[in-house]
């Protein structure tokens, strides 16, 4: 800890106070999907008006609202994000934006939801292993705009000037972290910081070709290290045609505003005895480095068959573009459709658009990922459950007690989708992806929950 000393904001006797107590919890909520939710919240956090409070920790994995996208449990500094970007990017349309490091998914559906629906996102995992969970988050939330690709932050160099946006959530030390993970703690050393840093600067070094003449790169860490926050920031500034961008934090005492030593890059540090977060630091960066923008090719999209077509009833009307591959039918904006065709020569997507299913002979099989998205039609059979059945849903068990006639039916709580079931007249198959089971024992009491 002494190594904080000097350091801008920190306070060594109110910090050590602070991580003897437990963290706050907070969760930030869907703006389209959390209508229904009853939890025990105690007040908005300041710079994010999704974000909300809790007075306990409840067991979020038995709460199958988390599991239908109503939130995305969210430690409340990082949601400082929500405040920059609306802030830089006033009702901006038709952003191109890259979440460079985005699992599990915190930043990226946070840019979902403060970002107008006609932007382009990319949430990017290098790390295939943590793929997963971004994956899963990501089609919680549902937004057809936010794609995932799996690459290393130097295959997007070739991608010249086509970012407005990138958030730089960088690999660090990890040491905001250590009142909520204890484990940061033991992995916490001098020297991986300094590696943490190195590695920090080739990232940004990699991606930095992508952005925009103009474009905005958002640089954050979990770190209060200068040597992973200003002096990366001062790097940038010196290799790179860079200017700091002030970010306005007069509504919200406590934040410390702090500016690197050579080129007064100016950063944004949250400590948690200062404010009900966890530490943080998150710094916005303009390119002013003449770029070249990435010509588009001229590809001509394969005439849509009937199939297509007939899929497009399972989505709300809009300018829809179809595409066909083994898994069945993806759907994406119109709009989006040449930036795909750009992209995918450059980089390995996970999801494009919305998966909607296959059509077989007799029958449309709809994707899981149909069943969470935002923008899916109104008109699909649904059944609403109660808890325990929710949960049982959830847990991939059949649903014997359900009496329906034969068909796809969306399994509902709360009005809020959470997958799909079959009813065949004798039984019910259950769709749920086995991957995103619970696996938790499910508490006794609940049989009795309505
Ligand atoms: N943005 C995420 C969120 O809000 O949920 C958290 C990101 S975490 C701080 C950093 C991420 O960077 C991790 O998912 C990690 O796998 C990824 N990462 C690790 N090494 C990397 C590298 N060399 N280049 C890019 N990303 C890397």
């Amino acid at each position: 800890m002494d190594t904080l000393n000097g350091v801008s904001g920190f306070d060594k006797a109110t910090f050590t106070e602070a991580h003897l107590q437990e963290p706050p919890v907070s969760i930030r909520l869907h703006p389209l999907k959390s209508g229904s939710i009853e939890m025990n919240t105690y007040g908005t956090v300041p710079w994010c008006a999704w974000g909300r409070y809790l007075h306990e920790r409840p067991s979020f994995t038995l709460d199958p609202l988390l599991h239908a996208g109503a939130y995305y449990v969210q430690e409340a500094s990082s949601m400082f994000l929500h405040s920059m970007v609306q802030h830089l990017f006033p009702n901006a349309t038709q952003l191109k934006v890259l979440d460079l490091c985005a699992a599990p998914g915190g930043k990226s559906t946070l840019l979902a939801a403060a970002l107008d629906t006609s932007c382009l996102i990319l949430s990017n995992e290098v790390i295939r292993s943590r793929c997963s969970i971004l994956e899963e988050n990501i089609v919680k939330w549902g937004y057809p705009n936010q794609w995932i690709t799996s690459n290393d932050p130097k295959d997007f160099g070739a991608i010249e000037g086509y970012f407005d946006l990138i958030v730089v959530d960088a690999p660090c030390s990890g040491s905001g972290l250590f009142r909520k993970e204890s484990l940061a703690l033991n992995h916490w050393t001098d020297n991986n910081v300094s590696l943490c840093s190195g590695r920090q600067k080739r990232i940004l070094a990699d991606i930095w070709n992508s952005l925009k003449e103009n474009g905005v790169l958002i640089y954050a860490t979990c770190s209060y290290s200068p040597q992973e926050n200003e002096e990366v920031l001062d790097w940038l500034a010196t290799e790179f045609s860079a200017t700091t961008i002030p970010i306005p934090t007069d509504a919200y005492p406590g934040i410390v505003v702090s500016e690197s030593d050579n080129h007064s890059m100016m950063g944004y540090r949250f400590f948690p005895d200062k404010i009900k977060g966890e530490g943080f630091f998150i710094a916005a960066v303009r390119k002013t480095q003449a770029t070249n923008p990435l010509k588009y090719p001229k590809t001509k999209t394969a005439a849509e068959n009937k199939g297509v077509l007939l899929l497009k009833d399972k989505l709300q009307p809009d300018a829809w573009s179809c595409m066909e591959n083994a898994e069945g039918i993806t759907a994406l904006s119109s709009a989006h459709r040449q930036d795909y065709e750009l992209l995918k020569q450059q980089l390995y997507f996970r999801k494009v658009g919305v998966s909607i299913g296959a059509i077989t002979s007799k029958e449309w099989i709809p994707h899981h990922e149909t069943a969470l998205s935002i923008a899916r039609s109104h008109d699909i059979p649904q059944v609403e459950v109660n808890k325990e059945t929710a949960l049982r849903f959830l847990k991939k068990e059949a649903l014997e007690s359900l009496q329906l006639t034969k068909g796809w039916y969306l399994v509902c709580y709360k009005g809020l989708a959470l997958g799909w079931i079959k009813a065949l007249g004798n039984r019910i198959n259950n769709y749920l992806p086995k991957n995103q089971r619970i696996r938790m024992e499910l508490p006794s009491e609940l049989n009795n929950e309505e």
